[in-house]
């Protein structure tokens, strides 16, 4: 099966290498004139003129990035199948199609209003009671185009700041940790989710995804199910869906957003479950039977942003698995990962701790469940 894979950066080269065992083949559309995949056929098509070659070597197409041209997804769509539809590239490049997908499916989510004034965010600011968060309703991500307000009064500031037409204003969530839920559909409807993950984030980037959670009541685990399952099953959905979630302290959750697609929060499966989200995800789009998701040990991953650790200290960890980009360093840039796969948590907390005093830049690695009886 020859895949064609529209984006070109680590995603795209996770799915290739987790692709050849299948036999599969593939060829990058890469729309940004940076694609970083550093495999297979890699395509730069900044002015879409190059659709009909791309066509011509591809029976199938998937996607590893959503900030995609809507026209050119169903341009694609009318000529080749793609998983997931468009339409899911659609709802989650904006905010606002985003929160009423979730509100009309009894997701929660933060509360929340849309603005498009200084006034209007002031207001809502006011309604809502500070500290909100104020992000853009499209082209924000990893924390950009994104203010929190602590006081109404901060809304001329911050309306200046993200300086985009039209905002999302939420409630500030006072959460216990932030976690993922990722599962992922076949063509013929059948569904399999991994185990949560708990995310830590600094600065809007992830940096530790830790799976699964020594302390999660299975109920939760079910509700992240059923929340995911509505979203898959509306979408008719094919292939991996991530939903990132608040997770507060009576044990609700409160949907942050979606991305359609294989997800830094699932690069633990990697090493830690017994298939992982890339291969699910090209067992789905390919109609074969879905693999289990189960997770093999306690495992966390450690992101690797802007300067790279040495490959030797870090591979001297015990079941240390190292992913490599093949990028060059700059700031903020995810260059690679760590896979750290333990007996206990105990100790996997233990190997966190090493591996990210090898790190540059790392920061500290605390997670909510640490020196709660949770912890074995
Ligand atoms: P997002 O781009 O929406 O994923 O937001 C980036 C990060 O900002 C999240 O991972 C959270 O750490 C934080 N954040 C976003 N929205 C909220 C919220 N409503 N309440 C608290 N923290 C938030």
């Amino acid at each position: 099966m020859k895949i064609g894979v529209l984006g070109a950066g680590q995603l795209g080269r996770m799915l290739a290498l987790a692709g050849y065992p299948l036999a599969n083949r593939f060829t990058f559309l890469d729309t940004t004139g940076h694609p970083s995949a550093g495999i297979g056929n890699v395509m730069i098509d900044t002015d879409q003129r190059h659709l009909e070659s791309f066509l011509a070597n591809v029976d199938l197409v998937t996607y590893e990035f959503e900030h995609l041209p809507v026209p050119l997804v169903q341009a694609i769509e009318a000529e080749r199948p793609v998983y997931p539809s468009s339409e899911a590239i659609r709802i989650c490049q904006n905010r606002a199609e985003e929160k009423a997908l979730f509100d009309r499916l009894a997701i929660p989510t933060p509360a929340y209003r849309l603005v498009d004034s200084a006034e209007g965010l002031e207001a809502a600011a006011r309604e809502l009671g500070t500290p909100v968060v104020a992000k853009s309703v499209t082209e924000g991500y990893d924390g950009k185009g994104q203010a929190v307000l602590r006081d109404p009064a901060d809304a001329a500031d911050a309306w200046r700041s993200i300086n985009h037409p039209r905002l999302i204003v939420e409630s500030f969530v006072d959460f216990v940790r932030e976690v993922s839920i990722i599962a992922v559909r076949g063509r013929e409807g059948d569904v399999a989710f991994y185990p949560m993950a708990e995310n830590i984030h600094v600065d809007g980037i992830l940096r530790y995804s830790l799976a699964p959670m020594p302390d999660l009541d299975e109920a939760v685990q079910q509700r992240a199910d059923g929340y995911i399952r509505a979203l898959l099953d509306e979408l008719d959905y094919v292939g991996v869906l991530t939903l990132e979630l608040f997770q507060c302290a009576d044990g609700s959750l409160l949907a942050n957003e979606m991305a359609p697609r294989v997800h830094n929060s699932g690069h633990w499966t990697m090493d830690g479950a017994v298939t992982s989200q890339f291969e699910n995800h090209l067992r789905a789009i390919q109609g074969l039977p879905l693999g289990e998701t189960r997770a093999r040990a306690p495992t966390c991953m450690v992101n690797v942003i802007g300067r790279e650790p040495d490959p030797a200290a870090v591979l001297a960890i015990a079941n240390a698995h190292l992913h490599r980009y093949d990028k060059s360093e700059r700031a903020g840039r995810k260059l690679a990962h760590i896979n750290l796969v333990a007996d206990s948590h105990a100790e996997l907390l233990d190997k966190v701790r090493a591996c990210a005093a090898l790190v540059p830049d790392a920061p500290a690695p605390e997670f909510s469940f640490e020196g709660t009886s949770g912890e074995s």
